[in-house]
């Protein structure tokens, strides 16, 4: 008998991390990314890594969570401030989770977690169908022309927010918009500046939120309500002065942080990328097919609590462990099934604490009200229960050198 087929589209978060689960297991396991080798261009500024992804990689995966660590910095407190310097919120996120989370530079994510693995890169799944046998056929654009790699037993996609397969396989999903910008931008940062650890700034329900990431860059993302919430992000916003005027406090200069943010932002205007926050249906296992979405295929996260590369790590290693269990008992069509029933619920759990965690930045909202709750027990316990309640595997796998 040939080992069992896996086919992993898309080497981004949730799809390396699957496949590095995968090390050293019988299967053949064939990773096809659509992007060119060393291409960051979709990856152009920082991330935080929620404390509950490094728990999951530290369980599952010991020695890449070291490799991240040594290469990001530690995520330990969440302040939050009015852009006048009035201070809101001081929250010990590392005593929360009982580890820090991580800050780093997403090309710098996707280098480490591609290291060593077999990607195929510019090879795009464009297609999947099924065959009589109940395996699947992927249809691939490789650089030489197109290919079809037949008798998959299990396809895990894991190409993004726009995957294809999903919408080949389960069509056009409506999805529902929070009624916020956000825009996410890099830059040095400079002698003196003041931003290090996770921090936000509010002026009114307009937002800016910062951090410092290795390589002396600070990641910045602001956001701005937005009505009708399905709109499209008025090409009037994408001004370095009408920026400067949603974050400028009424009641006098702004903060030092705030200042910096204020001016940052400005200066980098041309550089950053837009995007509405939106949710879609959480979807892992398409009823009938051989195919698991994970990450952002399987459940676009609001990112409010950093939580959509966070829960695309934990997709990643719980995938990886039901696979495992699965050759190991010969029953590898089970396993969408398998990662749904561990993985919806806490998907869902996280997306609905995303999205109430949101409530600061809708239109005419009360940040000082909304975000004094924050340090109250009920959303510190709903924090304790995101960052420590990580599904446990069946055996973690060790990979030297990763
Ligand atoms: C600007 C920005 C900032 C963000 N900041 C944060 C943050 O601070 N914290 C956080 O937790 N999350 C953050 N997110 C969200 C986070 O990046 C995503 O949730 C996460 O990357 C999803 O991981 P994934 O593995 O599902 O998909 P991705 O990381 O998007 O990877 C998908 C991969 O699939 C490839 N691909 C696409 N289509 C195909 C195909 N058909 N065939 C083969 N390959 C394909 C793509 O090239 C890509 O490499 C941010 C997102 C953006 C846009």
């Amino acid at each position: 008998m040939p080992p069992p087929r896996i086919v992993i589209a898309g080497t981004g978060i949730a799809g390396t991390v699957t496949a590095h689960g995968l090390a050293r297991s019988p299967a053949e396991v064939i990773c096809l990314e659509r992007s060119a080798a060393g291409d960051q261009a979709e990856a152009g500024t920082g991330l935080n890594i929620g404390p509950n992804a490094m728990t999951a990689l530290r369980l599952y995966l010991p020695d890449l969570a070291g490799t991240l660590a040594a290469a990001g910095l530690p995520w330990r407190r969440w302040t939050a401030a009015l852009t006048d310097g009035t201070p809101l919120l001081d929250l010990d996120v590392a005593d929360l989770a009982g580890v820090p989370g991580l800050r780093i530079r997403w090309a710098e994510l996707y280098r480490i977690l591609r290291r060593g693995l077999p990607v195929r890169y510019g090879c795009e799944a464009t297609g999947v169908v099924r065959q009589a046998d109940g395996r699947a056929s992927v249809r691939v654009a490789t650089p030489a022309g197109p290919e079809i790699i037949r008798d998959v037993d299990l396809v895990v996609a894991a190409e993004g927010r726009y995957s294809r397969l999903r919408r080949l396989i389960a069509g056009l999903s409506q999805p529902r918009h929070l009624g916020v910008v956000m825009y996410r931008t890099l830059w040095e940062a400079g002698p003196g500046c003041p931003i290090d650890d996770y921090g936000q700034w509010f002026n009114g329900p307009n937002r800016l939120l910062a951090f410092r990431v290795p390589g002396d860059l600070v990641y910045c993302a602001g956001t701005f309500p937005l009505e009708p919430p399905d709109a499209p992000v008025p090409a009037a916003m994408k001004d370095a002065e009408i920026l400067r005027g949603l974050y400028r406090p009424d009641s006098g200069p702004p903060s030092r942080e705030a200042g910096y943010l204020i001016e940052g932002v400005a200066r980098h205007v041309d550089t950053i990328h837009w995007a509405r926050v939106q949710e879609e249906t959480i979807l892992y296992a398409p009823a009938g097919w051989p195919v698991v979405f994970l990450g952002d295929a399987a459940h676009p996260m609001i990112p409010t609590l950093g939580q959509g590369a966070t829960q695309s790590i934990e997709d990643g290693c719980s995938t990886a462990d039901a696979i495992r269990a699965a050759l190991a008992s010969g029953a590898i069509a089970a396993v969408p099934e398998a990662v749904e029933a561990r993985r919806s619920g806490r998907a869902r759990f996280a997306l609905d604490l995303s999205r109430a965690a949101s409530d600061t930045l809708l239109a005419g909202a009360d940040p000082i009200e909304g975000t004094r709750e924050k340090a109250g027990p009920d959303f510190r316990s709903a924090l304790v229960r995101l960052y420590r309640d990580v599904d446990p595997p069946l055996a973690p796998v060790h990979q030297p050198g990763a």
